[in-house]
């Protein structure tokens, strides 16, 4: 590591003093200051020289100076322009770290995998999110199909658990089956809100998403396919034939009744209950149906 460790709780402070840094809650700013679970974070990325690493939100370069050790190239995307410089000068001579200023959520993300990893045997995401975008960051790096190899994030406890969730239990619904669609999750490890600077309200918890070469499931139309899932979670208390019933059009509730017999899925179930392949074979009988929705 270049320079000294940022992640101590007495670094962090002696920085955010030399630069009056002021935290703007709105930007989910959550330092970590434990050297423990960021070595956690970057082992549960496998990187090596070849591989690159794509970091959001570096805040003061915690995690950043970790990713510039372990991986062959680092680009990292910040939207707080004071943070700009005081990454500059806490990375210099990290050759291969290039600090972008701007938000996730509206950069080309394939430009950016373009200009900064060609050549490279693969790209992981590393970062301990901005709890008020991690779904919305997460969505967007998945549904713009970039050649990821995994994704590992801190994230809120609460959300992880639904990220991971199985059918059959109450944190399972449409965040699950679209992220179960694109990955296998698996959580790293939960985290204490003590290591922060400041400390969150929430548990955090790190999850690592491995990308599957193809989706789980094979569906001919994607977006009829979570347009269906979203529908059978409408309301979480009514029954899948009632939720997919305001889905299709109440003249068609009888035609829906048979059509999930036929897919051998009795109408009373739950959507909780139901595994991605379940819905898939809901879309496509739907789909030939030419129901759309
Ligand atoms: N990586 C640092 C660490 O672990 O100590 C900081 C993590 S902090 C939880 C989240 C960071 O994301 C902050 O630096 C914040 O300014 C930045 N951020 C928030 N929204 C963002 C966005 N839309 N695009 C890029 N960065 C963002």
């Amino acid at each position: 590591m270049s320079g000294q460790d940022i992640a101590t709780p007495k670094r962090t402070k002696e920085i955010i003093a030399k630069y009056g840094f002021s935290f703007k809650k709105s930007l989910g700013q959550n330092f970590l200051i434990d050297q423990n679970i960021l070595n956690k974070i970057v082992a549960a990325a496998e990187l090596d020289k070849s591989k690159g690493a794509l970091e959001i939100g570096p805040g003061i370069g915690a995690l950043t100076q970790r990713l510039a050790d372990a991986a062959g190239k680092v680009a990292a995307v910040e939207i707080d322009n004071r943070l700009i410089p005081i990454l500059k000068e806490l990375l210099e001579g990290e050759e291969h770290t290039t600090v972008i200023h701007g938000d996730v959520l509206k950069l080309d993300l394939k430009q950016v995998f373009a200009e900064r990893f060609e050549g490279l045997t693969g790209v992981s995401v590393v970062a301990n999110l901005p709890y008020y975008v991690t779904t919305p960051i997460l969505m967007k790096l998945l549904e713009e199909k970039l050649p990821l190899e995994n994704i590992v994030v801190m994230i809120q406890k609460e959300v992880a658990e639904r990220m991971a969730a199985k059918p059959g239990g109450k944190e399972y619904g449409s965040l699950s089956v679209a992220v179960q669609y694109y990955c296998v999750p698996e959580v790293v490890c939960t985290v204490p809100h003590t290591v922060f600077i400041p400390q969150p309200n929430v548990d955090s918890a790190v999850i690592k998403l491995a990308l599957r070469d193809k989706p789980a499931v094979d569906v001919p139309d994607e977006e009829h396919f979570f347009r269906v899932v979203q529908a059978s979670f409408a309301q979480r208390r009514k029954t899948l034939g009632n939720n997919l019933t305001a889905f299709v059009g109440k003249e068609r509730r009888e035609e829906l009744t048979e059509l999930l017999r036929a897919c051998g899925i009795d109408p009373v179930r739950r959507g909780e209950t139901l595994s991605l392949e379940e819905f898939a074979v809901i879309s496509r009988a739907m789909l030939e149906k030419g129901w759309r929705g």
